[in-house]
């Protein structure tokens, strides 16, 4: 008997709407572009959920405020548009900043609750050398929130949502950024729709930034398929619900 006869690789194609919890508004693509692009095509809704205001990556220090958020608004709307993602959400906390663990749970908690997706992406906060703290934080607090949606104790920043909420079952997690994948996705038809979703992000990654990030994605999305029969994949631990905690 193997462990996977118990607690099988949860089927991403599956899900019926996904709920993708990234730091920057960027992160989904570059971690998981071609995949949700394909889960676009195949009519999963896609929903994308920021948690920061990406301030801290704006190229062009020239920029007031307000005009480097609408141009970060634009780039998102544009690769949304060549992604396939249906809504947007922004939570806005300060970009490498200092906020509340809890506050972003809560707020996770809210949207799980309130949108009842039955599959999360979202960055692996476990991956070995991550440096950046909106990138642990994310992660973690996302992979809580899925580990504590039904129990209604634990409260979302919605109350009245919390008081109607039934609960609903979220078949699986899937992380990108993880350097122990359990699952490669093969993006080879969705690759060129993943590289002109990046491209878009001009606000935050110049274009000459764009080709070096790109080279360096195709170098490893290629490297990952060694040995499997297709030229672009991407990399995910892919778990159920239930192997968040202990180690099960
Ligand atoms: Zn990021």
């Amino acid at each position: 008997m193997t462990f996977e006869s118990i607690l099988p690789i949860p089927d991403i194609f599956s899900a019926r709407r996904v709920l993708c919890i990234q730091p920057h508004y960027d992160d989904n693509d570059i971690g998981a572009g071609g995949t949700l692009a394909q889960l676009a095509i195949n009519g999963t809704e896609v929903i994308y959920l920021t948690v920061t205001d990406d301030l801290a990556g704006v190229v062009d220090a020239s920029l007031s405020r307000e005009a480097a958020l609408q141009s970060l608004a634009r780039d998102q709307q544009a690769s949304g548009k060549i992604t396939g993602v249906k809504e947007q959400i922004q939570l806005n906390y300060p970009d490498a900043g200092e906020y509340s663990y809890f506050s972003l749970r809560r707020d996770l908690l809210k949207y799980i609750r309130l949108l009842q997706p039955d599959f999360i992406f979202t960055c692996d906060p476990w991956l070995t050398y991550e440096a950046h703290r909106d990138h642990i934080q994310t992660g973690l607090a996302a992979a809580e929130a899925v580990l504590f949606s039904s129990l209604l104790k634990i409260p979302s920043s919605d109350p009245t949502l919390d008081a109607a909420y039934k609960g609903h079952s979220i078949d699986g997690v899937a992380f990108y950024y993880t350097r122990e994948p359990n699952q490669v996705i093969d993006i080879s038809s969705t690759w060129e729709t993943k590289v002109a979703a990046i491209r878009s992000y001009a606000t935050q990654i110049p274009p000459d930034s764009a080709d070096q990030l790109i080279m360096a994605l195709q170098l490893k999305s290629s490297q990952i398929c060694e040995g499997r029969d297709f030229q672009y994949g991407e990399p995910f631990k892919i778990l159920h619900p239930s192997a968040l905690h202990c180690g099960l």
